[in-house]
């Protein structure tokens, strides 16, 4: 497998450093014959090429199987004409991402201040209210006067059909059982369409079970009883919004893995952003990069049905349990040290490791 590696912007290079440390352990661990690829994008590509991100790194990115991209600052990244464009929305779109999957849990050891529990968000990714790729050409933000701007939100029957089935494809080896989450009390006709559109693929799976909620109660649902749930399906911005929340109740944002999966192509991405309040100090939690390659390592393990894949996905979430167990981790979860040190002491877990 051939995976282009970004470090990103912020705490990105240590994150993405102690990342790479896992795979290269779990490559040699399991025999994943995996190439690893450095390249550059955000900050450090605008300062050398003129742009965030180039035509020559998509082709690159195209011709591998995975992509691991560290955070991004997407909020420095203003004027497309300048070549500030947001990588992660330059990723997501020319590849298609559609399907981001953020799981979320409690761990043993660790103090939380809700009930165990153990779900996966399932957020639409290419579409809804990200008016910045939401259209073929332009965008979908509109200043009509200096004190008037609209954004358009985008819901479409085949966006809502693949990602309705990677929700419930997910819970079909899991509980079995979909939550979609929606605001069809307002927006009757998109939202409208989504909850339809779910429950229709959902009788290709009659053993799952569904049932909906509305996204401001969700909030609230979520915190008071977040082991009710499974597999969460909803819309773009809804679920980064809710994704956060149910990282941030598993014991820290830190901890926030995601894959960005299409039909060809994925990209492992932390949840979190790129954190420039604490980049450079070394105490930044590699753990949800590390958790995103795993789960990279496990969308590619589906696809190319290699089992020694989803041997390495399954033994990164086991040292990830285990690593929280110990201690071995930073600050935010209850560990003693810095991100360089949990990177070093995770793939030395797993290369010493009898799994
Ligand atoms: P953030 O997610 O970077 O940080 C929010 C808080 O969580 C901060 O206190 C930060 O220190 C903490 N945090 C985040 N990751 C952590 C980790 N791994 N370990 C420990 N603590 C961690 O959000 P922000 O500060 O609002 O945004 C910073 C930049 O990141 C902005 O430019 C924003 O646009 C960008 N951003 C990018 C992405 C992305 O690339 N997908 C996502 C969100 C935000």
């Amino acid at each position: 497998m051939k995976i282009v590696v970004i470090p990103g912007d912020g705490i990105g290079p240590e994150i993405t450093t102690a990342s790479k440390k896992v795979m290269q352990a779990v490559d040699s661990k399991f025999n994943l014959g995996l190439v690893l690829e450095d390249d550059i994008a955000g900050h450090d590509s605008l300062k050398l090429h003129g742009a965030t991100v180039t035509d020559a790194l998509l082709e690159k990115v195209k011709a591998a199987d995975g992509l691991i991209l560290g955070p991004m600052s997407t909020y420095d990244f203003k004027d497309e004409s300048k070549g500030e464009i947001n990588p992660s929305k330059f990723f997501r779109k020319s590849l298609d991402l559609y399907a981001n999957i953020r799981p979320a849990k409690t761990y043993p050891g660790l103090a939380s201040r809700v009930n165990d529990f153990d779900l996966i968000v399932v957020r639409e990714n290419t579409e809804g209210f990200y008016a910045d790729r939401n259209m073929e050409q332009g965008n979908g933000e509109i200043l009509v006067t200096p004190d008037v701007a609209i954004s358009l939100r985008r819901v479409t029957r085949q966006c809502c059909e693949r990602i309705a089935r990677a929700a419930f494809e997910l819970a079909q080896g899991r509980k079995k059982h979909v939550s979609i989450v929606h605001k069809a009390n307002v927006l009757k006709i998109a939202d409208g369409m989504f909850i339809d559109i779910c429950h229709q693929i959902g009788k290709e799976f009659p053993d799952v079970a569904i049932d909906d909620f509305i996204v401001d109660a969700m909030m609230a649902h979520v915190v008071r009883a977040p082991e009710r749930f499974d597999v969460i399906v909803t819309t773009n911005m809804f679920g980064d919004i809710l994704s956060d929340l149910t990282a941030e109740l598993s014991g820290s944002l830190g901890l926030a893995a995601s894959v960005n999966a299409g039909k060809s192509n994925a990209m492992a991405q932390a949840a979190h952003g790129s954190a420039p309040d604490i980049a450079g100090k070394n105490i930044a939690n590699p753990f949800s990069l590390i958790l995103s390659s795993g789960l990279l390592l496990d969308w590619y393990a589906r696809r190319s049905d290699i089992p020694n894949y989803a041997k390495a996905a399954a033994a990164i979430d086991r040292a990830a349990t285990e690593a929280i167990l110990a201690k071995e981790a930073t600050k935010d979860i209850g560990g003693t040290l810095g991100c360089k040190e949990t990177g070093d002491a995770f793939a030395s877990r797993i290369l010493n490791s009898s799994y």
